[in-house]
This record gives structure tokens, C-alpha cells and sequence, in this order.
């Protein structure tokens, strides 16, 4: 009957980031709510799907592609993000260098990718703060400061990954 169709809407979502810093772990979290210590890479790019349920009604579905961080794929990329709605962009918050080449792949993002495209920095292993280099401030103000999405999480512990990918469908164009 009328008004009570459910809504389900699909978007593509693509994961970058330098390599090691959790991409696939974020993933697996998310889809399988598990965690391992030892991942084999990915090689090129990995596909999976889950959804999140926004309420009673709506559904969204990601298409997840989980990009190799390898300089030798670095080009392939760009085949996942250029009609992808959404990017998660992953950094390791123990390694200083790895947000740089955050910063690289958000103006990538911005270049190349479709207008309107729902991107988040991520900061990974917040189990690890005792090793923490990058301060929350730093990666915060950077993200805010170009209209980005902010998250930290561990893909190890949980911490924050169901909620990040919730606040990502909750932006996206849901039509009624
Ligand atoms: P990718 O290359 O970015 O996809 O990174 P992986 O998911 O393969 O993870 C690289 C390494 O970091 C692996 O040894 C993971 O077990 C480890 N790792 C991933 N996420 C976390 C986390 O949240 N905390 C900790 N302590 N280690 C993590």
C-alpha cells in the first residue's frame, strides 16, 4: 500500500589508501565482522557487497572495491573510483607517511572522480595508540577543511567501522 515501500538504493563505494593500512581489514570487518592477522594483499581490486539498514524502510547496498595499494596498480585505480559515489580514503593513524598518501588520493579523488562523490578519511588502528603519529586534530581539520567525512576506527577491535559506513549511506541520494 501506499508509503510503505521499502527503499533500497545501491552505490559504489572504493576503498585507497597506501598499502598495509587496513583497507581489506576494514572490509572484512564490515562484511564479515571478522578480523585476521595475516592477509594475503590484494592484487589489483576485490569485490564484495553489504548492506545497512537506515531504518525500517531503507536499505542501502554498497558495491565495495577494495583497491591494492601497490605503486604497480596505482593506475588501475582510477577504473574503480571514476563512477564510484563513495571513497573511503584509509590512512594508518602509525605512520605519518600513510596520510600523505591519503592526501594524494583525495586530490585524485577530486580530479578525477564524478561530481558529487561522498568521500571519508579514515584513520585505521586505533587499537595501536600508544604508536599513534598522526594526531586526530591534524587528520580532522585536514578532512573538515575540504568538506570530507571523518572517521577514525579499528578494523581490528571493531571500533567505529559499522558506524562509518552508516554515516556514508546516510549521505547518499536516497530517492523516495
Ligand atoms: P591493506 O593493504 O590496506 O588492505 O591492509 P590489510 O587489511 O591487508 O592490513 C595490513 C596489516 O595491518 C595486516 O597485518 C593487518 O592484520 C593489520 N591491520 C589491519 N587493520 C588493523 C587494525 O585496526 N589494527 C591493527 N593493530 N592492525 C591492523
Amino acid at each position: 500500500s501506499l508509503g510503505s515501500e521499502h527503499r533500497f538504493a545501491q552505490f559504489k563505494l572504493v576503498l585507497l589508501g597506501e598499502s598495509a593500512v587496513g583497507k581489506s581489514s576494514i572490509v572484512q570487518r564490515f562484511v564479515k565482522d571478522s578480523f585476521s592477522d595475516f592477509r594475503e594483499s590484494t592484487i589489483g581490486a576485490a569485490f564484495l557487497t553489504q548492506t545497512v539498514d537506515l531504518d525500517a524502510n531503507t536499505t542501502v547496498k554498497f558495491e565495495i572495491w577494495d583497491t591494492a595499494g601497490q605503486e604497480r596498480y596505482r593506475s588501475l585505480a582510477s577504473i574503480y573510483y571514476r563512477n564510484a559515489q563513495a571513497a573511503l580514503v584509509v590512512y594508518d593513524i602509525t605512520q605519518e607517511s600513510s596520510l600523505d598518501k591519503a592526501k594524494y588520493w583525495i586530490k585524485e579523488l577530486q580530479k578525477q572522480a564524478r561530481g558529487g562523490i561522498i568521500i571519508a578519511l579514515v584513520g585505521n588502528k586505533t587499537d595501536l595508540e600508544q604508536e599513534r603519529k598522526v594526531s586526530s586534530e591534524e587528520a580532522e581539520s585536514f578532512a573538515k577543511g575540504l568538506g570530507l567525512l571523518y572517521f577514525e576506527v579499528s578494523a581490528k577491535s571493531g571500533t567505529g567501522v559499522r558506524e562509518c559506513f552508516k554515516q556514508i549511506a546516510l549521505k547518499m541520494p536516497i530517492e523516495d
